[in-house]
């Protein structure tokens, strides 16, 4: 559970604020930030994050890639700051990582909300690459594992364990590229999840299927072949 338990939540932040005061980190100033710190550091810390286990062609997921991003939050080396109303990566997602940056935005922070967790997760994919210096990895080989990681959460809520469609927090009425997406994630979910499928197959037909759909949507149409940066935090 990395260095702070779940019920030392309070002593983690106030572990955070003291070592921003003296490091002039924006924590301190904007207390926002402090609420978003503390929106990832207890979505990390769900007993069900703790379960996430999987392992893609050239990715491997389990608790100990949420540790560490845990882990680099908690020591400052991610900071995890609140977007305002104008940041242009509101557009992007729920939440967006910057490798070059080490900073984990947030759009919201509402524990109610299962998109606002599951894209904690999805870009903790991201950030343990980044951490890894994982350099060697593909824009779609890092997105295959991050949607799958989503998803993967989505399938261990009880709320949709036994959900034969993919839940309405992952899908979008207004986008096909979304929900093409998130279709061969959940399914892979539940080989992962219900049938204990642990390490997916290079030809697994869903794998197959969100590799073609993160070529086609629209973020990644021009980068998805490209290597990520991850130059460590
Ligand atoms: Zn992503």
């Amino acid at each position: 559970m990395g260095e702070y338990p779940a019920s030392g939540l309070g002593q983690a932040l106030g572990d955070l604020a003291n070592r921003s005061l003296q490091h002039g980190l924006d924590i301190a100033s904007n207390p926002l930030n402090l609420y978003a710190t503390a929106f990832a550091h207890a979505v990390l810390t769900m007993p069900l994050v703790q379960d996430i286990e999987f392992e893609t062609p050239t990715v491997k997921v389990d608790r100990h890639t949420f540790q560490m991003v845990l882990s680099a939050i908690v020591k400052g080396n991610i900071r995890v700051i609140l977007m305002d109303a104008t940041d242009p990566d509101r557009q992007v997602g729920a939440a967006v990582y910057v490798s070059g940056d080490n900073l984990l935005k947030l759009s919201s922070v509402d524990l109610r909300r299962d998109r606002s967790k599951s894209s904690i997760i999805h870009e903790s994919v991201h950030a343990s690459h980044d951490i890894l210096k994982r350099s060697d990895l593909s824009v779609w080989s890092t997105e295959q594992a991050a949607y799958i990681a989503e998803a993967v959460l989505a399938r261990l809520m009880p709320a949709y364990a036994e959900a034969q469609r993919v839940p309405q927090f992952l899908q979008d009425p207004e986008s096909a590229a979304y929900n093409a997406l998130f279709r061969p994630a959940w399914n892979l979910a539940v080989k992962i999840v219900d049938q204990g499928i642990k390490k997916i197959p290079g030809n697994d037909v869903d794998l197959l299927n969100l590799f073609s759909a993160i070529q086609q949507a629209k973020p990644y149409q021009s980068t998805w072949a490209d290597k990520i940066l991850a130059d460590g935090i």
